[in-house]
């Protein structure tokens, strides 16, 4: 039986791995893959990691020469990955989509709690507190949404603003006019869309050109009244800009399922410990911004998928199928 290092695991991803592993000897791991982990891939042909990983040209070194061929993302992204420098040493297989509905609804999710304030209402009840003073939000309906990626992530919350009566323009430099045309929505430059949108949402990867796509300067382009929705990679957002313009009420809210400085923080248990990220922490504290944990993948239906398309891709690699592999990433692509 093929020996896998599975990193940073989480009792989710061990209760869905196992459920449908029927080939594989998955040793788990709680620390995340990086220099200091590296070595506990020692016996095996293959390696599982996830989005806070470190695959740099060291750890991909001390992999290879633990013999790792293969390294099987159980994500879409692979921004945290060396792929240049892992070009020729490992193959590299990722779950290119598992469940849109499960990111764009969390997105929509963030926005309904922001905008009617959920999160100030459910604190007040608990406390038999019944007032409704400073509650007041408004109407999604006839509202403009500005959605910047119309990928298969993007197109779902599209359709889902849609369905709220809301009117969409998006960007994205690979335009899907097809879409557009059948839903009647508009592409339009990143000016207008920061210009006319109240809802920005960002449903782009994460590259060297939308690396702080949300800036000082597009901050200073938006409306007083904008919301910011990042469910994609905390790098898309310069979040020191992103607290000042909070602060300078320049934006009016801002909900983040992910944080550039996400990796030390999200998915542990920090509750006891004092932050150190005054970034974070100022952000964490603002009644107008929302901080999720990196959840917005989590459904069931997500966490199935995710385990079923990353053991089906274990199963074509070690079938000997090396050149014609459906899910591989490549430096370049
Ligand atoms: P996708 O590849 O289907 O779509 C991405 C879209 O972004 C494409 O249409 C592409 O043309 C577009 N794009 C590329 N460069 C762009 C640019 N410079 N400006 C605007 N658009 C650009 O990907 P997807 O499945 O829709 O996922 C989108 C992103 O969501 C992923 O890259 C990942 O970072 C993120 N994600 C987050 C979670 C989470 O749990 N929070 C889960 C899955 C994916």
């Amino acid at each position: 039986m093929e020996k896998i290092a599975f990193f940073d695991t989480k009792p989710y991803d061990k209760e869905s791995f196992d459920r449908f592993n029927k080939s594989y000897d998955i040793h788990y791991f709680e620390d995340k893959l990086n220099a200091e982990t590296a070595a506990l891939s020692a016996g095996c042909r293959a390696v599982c990691a996830f989005v806070n990983d470190t695959i740099d040209s060291r750890v991909i070194d001390m992999l290879v020469t633990n013999g790792v061929e293969l390294l099987l993302m159980r994500c879409a992204g692979y921004n945290n990955i060396d792929l240049k420098y892992a070009k020729d040493k490992l193959t590299i297989l990722r779950v290119p989509a598992y469940s849109p509905y499960a990111v764009a609804e969390h997105a929509m999710a963030l926005i309904l709690l922001l905008n009617r304030k959920i999160h100030k209402s459910y604190l007040r009840t608990r406390d038999y507190n019944f007032s409704i003073n400073g509650l007041t939000g408004f109407d999604l309906h006839g509202k403009t949404a500005g959605v910047i990626g119309t990928g298969k992530i993007g197109q779902v919350f599209i359709d889902i603003c849609l369905g709220f009566g809301m009117k969409v323009i998006a960007y994205d430099p690979y335009p899907n006019h097809d879409f557009a045309a059948d839903r009647g929505i508009e592409y339009a430059d990143l000016d207008r869309l920061f210009a006319e949108s109240d809802i920005i949402s960002l449903h782009c990867p994460l590259t060297k050109d939308t690396r702080y796509i949300i800036s000082d300067d597009s901050l200073r382009r938006m409306k007083k009244s904008a919301f910011i929705i990042n469910t994609s990679r905390g790098k898309l957002i310069d979040s020191e800009a992103l607290l000042r313009a909070l602060r300078e009420k320049r934006v009016a809210a801002a909900g983040l399922d992910v944080y550039e400085e996400e990796a030390d923080v999200f998915y542990e248990d920090r509750s006891g410990d004092i932050i150190d990220d005054e970034t974070l922490s100022l952000l964490v504290s603002m009644p107008n911004v929302i901080i999720t944990s990196h959840q917005a993948f989590l459904t069931e239906e997500a966490l199935s998928a995710i385990a079923q398309v990353t053991l089906s891709n274990a199963d074509e690699f070690f079938s000997g199928r090396k050149d014609d592999l459906a899910n591989r990433v490549v430096y370049g692509m």
